[in-house]
Formats: C-alpha cells, sequence, structure tokens
C-alpha cells in the first residue's frame, strides 16, 4: 500500500520564519532600517484579536518592527482611510494589514485600493491582483504563496500538473489558481455551482481545498499519489470537550490515497503568518530598491 506523506507546514514555516529574521537582521545592521509592519483592527471581534495579536509577535520575534492600530466598531470609512492615508506615508512602515473582515458599514474594497500597492502585505490591491495574474512582479497573498511552497517541496516541477483548486474566493482559490496557472498546470477551479466536483478532483495531481466545509473531500476521490493541501480550519464542537479542528479533507481517509497531504492543525496556517513576514521584509527591500533576500 502507497504510503502517505505528512507535509509539516510547521516546520517548513519555522525554517521560513529563521530565513526572513537572518534577512532582517543584516539589512538592519547594513542600513539600519528594521521593517515595519502596521496591524489596523477595527471593531473588538476576538477571533480578530487573536489573529491580529499572534501575527504581531510573530514580527517581533523576527526582527519586524510591530504596530497596531485598534479603532472601534463605530469608525466610519472615511476616519479609516484617513489613517490608511497617514500609514501609507509614514516611512516606519513597509506593510499595512487591515484584519477581515471589518464592520458591516465599511467598504472592504475601498479600504483595501486605498493601501499603497507597495505597503499591501496581504496582497490583495487590485494592483496587485493584476500583476500576480499578468505574470508581474506581485506582493502575493500569503495563504496561497504557503501553499505553493508546500507543494514545491513536495513536487519540485509542477508543470503540466493536473491542479484542482476548490473554493474560488480572492483571499485563498482564485490567487491559488492563478500562482499554479503561473508554474504551467492546468488548473480547473471548483466552486459551489461547480458540476461533479468529486469527477474534477478525481483528476487532480495536486489538489488545493479551501471551501471552509469539514471533511469535504472524502478519501476515494483522490486520485491516488495526488498532493494534497488542506487550507480548511473547521472548528467541529464537542459538548464538554475542547472543539477540534478539521480540514476540509477526510484526512484519515487520505492515508494509503494520497501521496502526500497536509495536516490540520500544523498544515498551512502556520505558513500564512511567516509568508505574511516575508513580504513585509520583501516590500521594505523593493521600497528602497534593495535586492530581495528571501
Ligand atoms: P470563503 O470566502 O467562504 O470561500 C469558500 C469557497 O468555497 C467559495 O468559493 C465557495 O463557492 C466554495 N464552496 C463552499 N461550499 C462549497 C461546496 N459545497 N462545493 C463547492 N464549493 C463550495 O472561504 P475562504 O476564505 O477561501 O476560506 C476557505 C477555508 O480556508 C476556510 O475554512 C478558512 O477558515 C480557511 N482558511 C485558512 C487559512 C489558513 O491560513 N490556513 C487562510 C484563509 C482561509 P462560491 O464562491 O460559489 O460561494
Amino acid at each position: 500500500m502507497l504510503v502517505t506523506k505528512r507535509i509539516d507546514g510547521r516546520a517548513r514555516a519555522d525554517r521560513l520564519v529563521g530565513n526572513v529574521a537572518a534577512a532582517a537582521a543584516k539589512l538592519k545592521a547594513e542600513s539600519g532600517i528594521a521593517p515595519g509592519l502596521c496591524a489596523v483592527l477595527v471593531g473588538d471581534d476576538p477571533a480578530s484579536q487573536i489573529y491580529v495579536r499572534n501575527k504581531g509577535k510573530a514580527a517581533a520575534a523576527a526582527g519586524i518592527e510591530s504596530f497596531q492600530q485598534n479603532l472601534p466598531a463605530m469608525t466610519s470609512e472615511a476616519e479609516l482611510l484617513a489613517l490608511i492615508a497617514k500609514l501609507n506615508a509614514d516611512d516606519r512602515i513597509d506593510g499595512i494589514l487591515v484584519q477581515l473582515p471589518l464592520p458591516k458599514h465599511i467598504n472592504p474594497q475601498r479600504v483595501i485600493g486605498a493601501i499603497d500597492p507597495a505597503k499591501d502585505i496581504d496582497g490583495f490591491h487590485p494592483e496587485n491582483v493584476g500583476r500576480l495574474w499578468s505574470g508581474g512582479k506581485a506582493l502575493v497573498p500569503c495563504t496561497p504563496d504557503g501553499c505553493l511552497m508546500l507543494l514545491h517541496d513536495a513536487l519540485p516541477n509542477l508543470a503540466g500538473a493536473e491542479a484542482v483548486v476548490l473554493g474560488r474566493s480572492n483571499i485563498v482559490g482564485k490567487p491559488m489558481a492563478a500562482l499554479l496557472l503561473n508554474e504551467s498546470c492546468t488548473v480547473t477551479l471548483v466552486h459551489s455551482k461547480s458540476r461533479d466536483i468529486r469527477a474534477a478532483v478525481r483528476r487532480a495531481d495536486i489538489l488545493v481545498a479551501a471551501v471552509g466545509r469539514p471533511e469535504f473531500v472524502r478519501g476515494n476521490w483522490l486520485k491516488p499519489g495526488a498532493i494534497v493541501i488542506d487550507v480548511g480550519i473547521n472548528r467541529i464542537a464537542h459538548p464538554g470537550a475542547k472543539p477540534k479542528l478539521v480540514g476540509d479533507v477526510a484526512f484519515a481517509e487520505a492515508q494509503g490515497v494520497a501521496g502526500a497531504i497536509t495536516p490540520v492543525p500544523g498544515g498551512v496556517g502556520p505558513m500564512t503568518i511567516a509568508c505574511l513576514l516575508r513580504n513585509t521584509l520583501i516590500a521594505a527591500c523593493r521600497r528602497r530598491g534593495r535586492a530581495e533576500p528571501v
């Protein structure tokens, strides 16, 4: 029987953060510049507060200066746009991250569009999206960027592979499809209106699942030997016990069928923050015309 390799995203992310920290220390020693990241949080959503706190801690550990702007939930769109303009003009800040979701009265597209594309470390600004799709030099969204790194480790040459991406969000699915297309994969992008998703999954040499449905993909849907990247993070409540995290792929069923698979947790999740730090360092170097170190 085929032995399925477990893709260790935690170890890969630790290596990447180590490289970012070394490059940030070198930048500081050579030029006195510490890359700076500012997270903007509007409102008091507890999950968003945890994400932002973790990002701040990870940045500080990698030698990236971490700033945070906490605004009350009733902040107007105009006030938020004024803050973004201030951060765009602040030379200490290389990366601006606006934590999503924003309160309903604020248009996220207008806010994202107001960020200087050179500081758009989430890679959501239309200019970076356009560059990604046209094969230019973009700041790439962190989660799909991390997925691609894990894929490259499992399969160095992706050209010609049948790649199937489940989910078409602007944050994961669409940029993932663009990255795989840029790697010369044959890409199928599947969404909730797609017909016969099983048949699409069955063709996949590479499967990236980002639908947000617990264990949506069953083991017997997979092509034997497929490389599976599971982006999904689904909390399953158990009465009287801590909620359990599961992915979009039935991990246990994939054993002996998939060639390799990322676990949840410990797969894609740690890569997302590591790639955010890497994007901050890249933005700091690009803004100053310096070579990109990682
Ligand atoms: P999203 O914005 O909700 O998008 C989900 C996508 O899945 C949509 O394109 C939707 O199709 C599609 N979909 C939903 N149900 C489907 C079904 N039954 N059949 C086929 N397609 C279906 O979610 P997201 O932000 O991309 O996130 C997806 C998952 O990844 C979530 O579990 C999220 O928590 C996780 N995530 C993890 C990380 C990380 O760092 N590991 C980062 C981001 C997200 P339609 O477009 O047709 O509605």
